[in-house]
């Protein structure tokens, strides 16, 4: 703890030894919102925040990250993880906010052991589960590398109750497991729904599901 040169008077909490933090959950269970907050506040502590999404992530807009509210904040669209350190070791940078995780290749992970290590804050937000409700890549390995982790629920768009997975919808119908990730000519959409109201077909057994741990 030392005194803050800019809110002389105050003690400031100065982190020395990096802190990593993920706001998981399915699609519309406001995990944008909770990044988008957290940098916020950093911000107003007069800490130095850098932001990034992937490239492919335009929903909204290519240079911040929005999260359903209307809320926004300035992002560095990038397509590989390794661009995170670029431009942290360009300029100063306290507290690294990182949104939709889950779209970034395997080596995000070095990306962001490396920074917390260097002694960085990281905030990182993605899905935990596919469509498929198994596991988004590298969430696994950040999920349990996390200092806190922070795992929300959406609504069921069906029955209203808590809602952990995103279910998938084909020309207005439940995705089957073996559909492909990018379907030509489809219209696609996305529900939030509870346990019972998510529906998948053509689910494989549980062996083949996680097909990894073997
Ligand atoms: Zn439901």
């Amino acid at each position: 703890m030392t005194a803050s040169k800019e809110f002389p008077g105050a003690v400031q909490e100065v982190l020395t030894t990096g802190k990593l933090e993920i706001i998981c959950g399915p699609m519309f269970s406001g995990k944008s919102e909770e990044l988008i907050r957290r940098l916020r506040r950093a911000i107003i502590a007069k800490q130095r925040v850098m932001t990034f999404k992937h490239a492919l992530d335009n929903r909204f807009s290519f240079d911040c990250v929005a999260s359903h509210t209307g809320d926004k904040i300035d992002a560095q669209a990038i397509d590989t993880p390794e661009r995170i350190l670029e431009f942290v070791k360009k300029g100063g940078v306290d507290v690294i906010g990182i949104d939709e995780v889950q779209f970034f290749a395997n080596s995000v992970v070095y990306v962001i052991d490396e920074l917390v290590h260097s002694g960085k804050r990281v905030i990182a937000a993605g899905l935990d589960l596919d469509f498929k409700g198994i596991p988004f890549g590298p969430m696994p390995t950040l999920l349990t590398l996390a200092d806190e982790v922070m795992k929300l629920k959406a609504i069921c768009a069906i029955c209203g109750k808590d809602a952990p997975f995103s279910q998938r919808l084909i020309d207005g119908k439940p995705a089957k497991y073996t559909d492909p990730i990018i379907l030509i000519g489809a219209q696609e959409s996305y529900q939030a729904r509870c346990r019972t109201c998510y529906t998948i077909e053509q689910v494989p057994p549980a062996i083949q599901k996680f097909s990894w741990l073997q």
